[in-house]
């Protein structure tokens, strides 16, 4: 089984990064290499399932800027992640027009959405709180809500895992 799965946000929240830790366990401060312009795929064993689960992981590559994706970009995704960057106040205010892209362009009708704090190594610079964003995530029918950090770790693989499984479920 695969499922496609896209990453949408403004830039700067650290989409790619999210993803170069997931997949190739690094980090990159600076210098970030593009994933190139389609996607990356990751198999993920399913923990009491007998059965794994094939991701393709779709990045931009730098039209979020524009605020929009396109209809491509959407088509036949089965999860997206909405990803801000907890230390950037905006970028959480962001998420609001994400969904309303999403909404406006996946063909999927029961896309499962997932919202993601990251950067949250950097508490002390916190912009957004847990609490405002959970409930946000509820108003918006988005079933996952985390906080996660690309640099240390936090919070990546039980992201993807937890998508994995809603999406094995789904079935
Ligand atoms: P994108 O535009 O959403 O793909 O964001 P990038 O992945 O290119 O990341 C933007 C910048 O934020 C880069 O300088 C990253 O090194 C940095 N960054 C990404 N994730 C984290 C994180 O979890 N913590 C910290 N401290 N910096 C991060
Ligand atoms: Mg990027």
């Amino acid at each position: 089984m695969q499922k496609k799965v896209v990453i949408l946000g403004d830039s700067g929240v650290g989409k790619t990064s999210i993803l170069l830790r997931y997949i190739q366990n690094k980090f990159e401060g600076s210098n970030l290499p593009t994933l190139g312009a389609s996607f990356k795929s990751q198999m993920i064993q399913l923990p009491n399932e007998n059965d794994q689960i094939k991701l393709n992981l779709w990045d931009t590559a730098g039209q979020e800027k524009f605020k929009s994706l396109t209809r491509m970009y959407y088509q036949d995704a089965e999860a997206a992640i909405i990803v801000y960057d907890i230390t950037f106040r905006e970028s959480f205010d962001s998420a609001k027009n994400w969904i309303e892209d999403l909404r406006n362009n996946a063909n999927v009708p029961d896309i499962l959405v997932a919202m993601v704090g990251n950067k949250c190594d950097l508490t002390d610079e916190a912009e957004v709180a847990l609490e405002e964003a959970i409930s946000f995530a509820r108003s918006v029918k988005a079933e996952i809500i985390k906080e996660t950090s690309a640099k240390d770790a936090t919070g990546i693989s039980e992201l993807f895992l937890e998508i994995a499984q809603k999406l094995y479920k789904k079935q």
